[in-house]
């Protein structure tokens, strides 16, 4: 038997989840936040914030701590360890959001399901994936277990940047391999990188127009193989961890077939009020299309959503309307 209906089931416990969760729980919605493992996201796994207006610095964990318990003053109730498996809209209206072994029924749902590491896909990677065996996704996660050791990390954003700079606090030596030569990640980053460097016996080096196209070793890493993408040229560089940083994939297996996706998986929505084409169907955070995959974005989405539920269950009709005819500015 399905619980609810509740006013608003947020799908995910990130940034855009908890934000959204922080709106309507004000609002005095009903609201459930589903979050498959615990909260946080991507966030949870960064241990500075740096860039979130009004907070000079902050951890990824702290900050969600306080976002959940905000969520959780206003009324919201967070269920972890719930992973939604599927979707569908109801005869009724509403929407069934189905776990593994539970169901629920919500007028509105807020798609927040964030998104996940990207992999390189090359020889090695899924074998030397188990803990200890040396390949890594998050920096501050595993950097603690390098200390002292030797290690490749590979991309050039900010996350590349950001991790590659924690590395080096711990590793005897890191060596950032990018396939370019100019870096994604914003220039003060880049500046932070290239003074880290420059500096006197430096621990931190790159190498540019590289590509690590397998990583070898025997029960766990001891090398990476690099190519030169100019000359094709190939080297192996003995390591003992490589760590990789390429961006993110979102996490919207599970919608296929219920929202519309990009052919990457994004969500697809207006990106004015973040409607998806299901009626009642919202979108949060780095999971959509368009998203600027950044942590006060991914909060603002939230909110916006949040706040357009109350716009759609005060006229359900409002779905349908253009962007540009369907509401003034403030006027939810
Ligand atoms: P990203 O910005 O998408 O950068 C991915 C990097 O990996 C790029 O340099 C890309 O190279 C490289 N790459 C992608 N596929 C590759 C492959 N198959 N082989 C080798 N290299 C590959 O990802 P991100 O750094 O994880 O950041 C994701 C989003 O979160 C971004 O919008 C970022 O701004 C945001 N973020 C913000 C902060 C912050 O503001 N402090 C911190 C972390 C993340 P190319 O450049 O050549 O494409």
């Amino acid at each position: 038997m399905a619980q609810g209906p509740y006013d608003c089931i947020i799908v995910g416990a990130g940034p855009a989840g908890l934000a959204a969760a922080i709106y309507a729980g004000r609002d005095r919605a009903g609201t459930l936040v589903l979050e498959k493992m615990y909260p946080g996201g991507q966030i949870a796994n960064t241990d500075r914030i740096e860039n979130y207006p009004g907070i000079a610095r902050i951890a990824g964990p702290d900050l969600i701590e306080e976002l959940r318990k905000q969520a959780e003053s206003f009324g919201a109730q967070i269920k972890t360890s719930s992973e939604v498996t599927s979707l569908k809209k109801l005869d009724d209206g509403n929407i069934g959001v189905s776990c593994d072994d539970e169901s629920f029924v919500g007028r509105v749902v807020i798609l927040a399901p964030g998104s996940s590491y990207r992999h390189l896909g090359v020889p090695g990677e899924d074998e030397f994936r188990n803990a200890g065996a040396g390949v890594s996704y998050c920096g501050t996660c595993d950097a603690p277990f390098f200390k002292g050791k030797k290690v490749v990390a590979v991309g050039g954003g900010n996350t590349a940047v950001e991790e590659t700079l924690h590395l080096a606090k711990f590793a005897a030596e890191v060596i950032l391999v990018h396939r370019r030569q100019e870096f994604r990640a914003q220039k003060v980053l880049v500046e932070e990188l290239m003074a880290k460097v420059n500096e006197k016996d430096s621990n931190l080096r790159l190498w540019l127009d590289g590509q690590v196209v397998a990583i070898q070793g025997k029960g766990k890493v001891q090398s990476a193989k690099i190519r030169n993408v100019k000359t094709q040229k190939e080297e192996d560089v003995s390591c003992d961890g490589v760590f990789i940083f390429i961006g993110m994939v979102p996490n919207t297996e599970f919608l296929k077939g219920f929202v519309e996706l990009t052919e990457q998986g994004f969500i697809k929505a207006d990106c004015a009020y973040l409607r998806t084409k299901v009626p009642g169907v919202f979108v949060a955070g780095d999971c959509r299309v368009g998203a600027a995959m950044q942590l006060a974005t991914a909060v603002g989405d939230g909110v916006l959503a949040a706040m357009m539920m109350k716009q759609y269950l005060r006229n359900p009709s409002w779905w349908n309307e253009a962007v540009s005819d369907a509401l003034q500015p403030g006027g939810w």
